[in-house]
């Protein structure tokens, strides 16, 4: 966590030394319609992080008033993402158990006179609503009395009337600059069966109406979201005071959300996606989910790197994908085992080597602990084209006719001769190992300056790769729009030739592939047919401003 301060944290150490707060407690409130994004993860670390920094406590509340769209296989994704990312909630809770509460709420608000029953349609209700520069009209229904208010919300309650007959309106003023304090719909009639409260209500509140008292039911002292709720904050303080909450009050307090080049941040956009197929599901490799993200290879540490160095902003913008994969890139540095592949293999014969063995060779130079795997080693292996050229470029290290290259791990060996094929094309090569030059123990004297990667032709496995892009294509044009914006190129299959230790890998085992890029094992992989997903390049392309 960084040392720095951001402007919610300042705003939590102040309550802290005036003494209006005590325990810190924020909650993260997904609606369980669709898998989180890495938008959400950014929200999970900003309440969580808190939660860890100040000892509070952060709880899991699922926003589940709207009982149309939500469905348990949702919660059920929403939950092991969260503990994938690092988490721990205090408690776990549904919006809907709040029904009741929400109702008493209803109940004090017009005992109060500060709510009434209208039979306005949503059409009447837009009308009268006013605009920004003009002020509202009045309800018709707005001086209804307090008992038959009680009398019409109650039977509304039980039942009586059909969908959109009636609704409860909070009577707070029609003529205030903010258009959401001109007598919002606090709640509707709705007869539609719940997934956690079955048929019980049909009537359903408002989110502006239930949010800020399952805050203030649950002791939430901090209720962060994002900006476009700012305009809605004086409805969530008059809800939280009219409902006579005792103190400390939630404070509902604003942030940018996280946007990302060609990244989808739209639950709907996505579940379009899953349900016209065009992508494997959720947890596609290519989908901004976080189980799509896991699928694709991003440890949950870069995810969590991301965000905190992304920082906590209080106006929008866009943050470069690169600069994620950048995230990502450092961190499978540090963990990612390498091993060797040939994606485009060309053989090579070994003219003076018989025999096989079993050369040792370092994982990863970057671990704490280093730790060592066999490489079968014999006659003939694969090296990929592209480190061979007949006619070199100048400062060409690679292998060209009458050159030296290291092999990876292995030995020195010169280029005797070229095999062509009918066509001209380089078919084969075969070499000479050079005696005394076996990688940590070389005595040839043979200066080198180019390592490549190499396989074992007798032991290789073939694997299945995925080379992956972004769903979207760049914005061309000022073409913003997701649908007109599909990549039809985002998925690309290819086979490669690698050392037969991969077949010893587990699903979500991630590699570096050496010189080539990142990999992870994907869940999709057979006995003996690995498939494996790209993470990223070995390049970084970011460059911070
Ligand atoms: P969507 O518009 O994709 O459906 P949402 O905001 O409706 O997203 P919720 O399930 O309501 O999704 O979000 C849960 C929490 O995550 C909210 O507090 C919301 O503000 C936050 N959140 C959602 N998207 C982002 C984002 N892109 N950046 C930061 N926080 C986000
Ligand atoms: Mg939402």
């Amino acid at each position: 966590m960084s040392e720095f301060k951001n402007f919610i944290e300042d705003i939590i150490d102040n309550d802290l030394a005036t003494g209006k707060v005590k325990t810190v407690c924020t909650r993260f409130p997904p609606e369980p319609n669709g898998y989180l994004h890495i938008g959400h993860a950014k929200s999970l670390c900003i309440n969580f992080g808190i939660k860890q920094k100040y000892n509070g406590k952060c709880n899991l509340r699922f926003d589940d008033t709207n009982p149309s769209k939500e469905d348990t296989e949702y919660v059920e994704s929403i939950k092991s993402d969260i503990e994938w990312l690092g988490f721990k909630w205090d408690k776990l809770l549904f919006a809907s158990d709040y029904f009741d509460v929400m109702f008493d709420c209803a109940v004090k608000l017009i005992k109060k006179g500060l709510a009434y029953v209208s039979d306005e349609t949503a059409e009447e209700i837009r009308l009268r609503r006013g605009t920004l520069t003009e002020p509202g009209q009045e309800s018709p229904y707005r001086n209804r009395s307090v008992d038959e208010n009680l009398k019409l919300f109650y039977e509304m309650r039980d039942g009586k009337y059909p969908d959109g007959s009636k609704v409860l309106r909070a009577k707070i003023d029609m003529a205030s600059p903010n258009v959401n304090m001109r007598d919002p719909v606090i709640y509707r009639v709705l007869h539609a069966t719940h997934h956690n409260t079955g048929d019980k209500w049909c009537i359903y509140p408002m989110y502006d109406f239930a949010h800020p008292i399952e805050d203030a039911h649950e002791g939430i002292t901090h209720s962060i979201c994002t900006l476009e709720f700012e305009d809605h904050r004086p409805l969530y303080d008059w809800v939280v005071n009219s409902c006579d909450f005792p103190n400390p009050k939630p404070q509902q307090i604003e942030f940018a959300r996280l946007n990302i080049t060609n990244t989808i941040m739209s639950k709907r956009y996505l579940k379009k996606l899953v349900d016209e197929g065009k992508v494997m599901g959720w947890d596609d490799p290519r989908m901004p989910t976080l189980s799509g993200l896991r699928r694709r290879g991003y440890p949950a540490a870069a995810l969590r790197d991301f965000c905190e160095r992304i920082g906590v902003a209080k106006a929008n913008s866009e943050v470069e994908e690169a600069y994620l994969c950048s995230c990502v890139r450092d961190e499978l540095n540090k963990t990612a085992d390498r091993v060797m592949a040939v994606f485009d293999p060309l053989k090579v014969v070994l003219t003076n080597y018989e025999g096989t063995e079993e050369l040792t060779v370092e994982n990863n130079p970057n671990a704490q602990e280093l730790t060592y795997r066999k490489v079968p080693f014999s006659k003939v292996i694969y090296i990929d084209k592209s480190d061979f050229a007949l006619v070199p470029p100048p400062k060409y290290y690679r292998l060209k006719p009458d050159g030296v290259v290291r092999l990876k791990g292995a030995y020195i060996i010169h280029c005797d001769d070229v095999v062509l094929d009918g066509n001209g094309e380089v078919a084969e090569l075969h070499c000479s190992v050079i005696p005394n030059s076996k990688s940590g123990d070389d005595t040839s004297g043979v200066k080198v300056k180019g390592v490549i990667q190499w396989v074992d032709a007798q032991t290789a496995v073939d694997v299945t790769v995925r080379k992956l892009q972004s769903l979207l294509t760049d914005v061309v044009d000022g073409v913003t729009d997701f649908n007109q914006r599909f990549n039809e190129n985002s998925l690309k299959v290819v086979s490669a030739k690698a050392e037969k230790s991969l077949l010893n890998a587990k699903v979500e085992d991630k590699f570096q592939f050496m010189r080539v890029g990142y990999y992870v094992l994907d869940k999709d992989s057979k006995d003996g047919k690995p498939v494996f997903n790209e993470i990223v390049g070995l390049k970084d392309g970011f460059k911070p401003q």
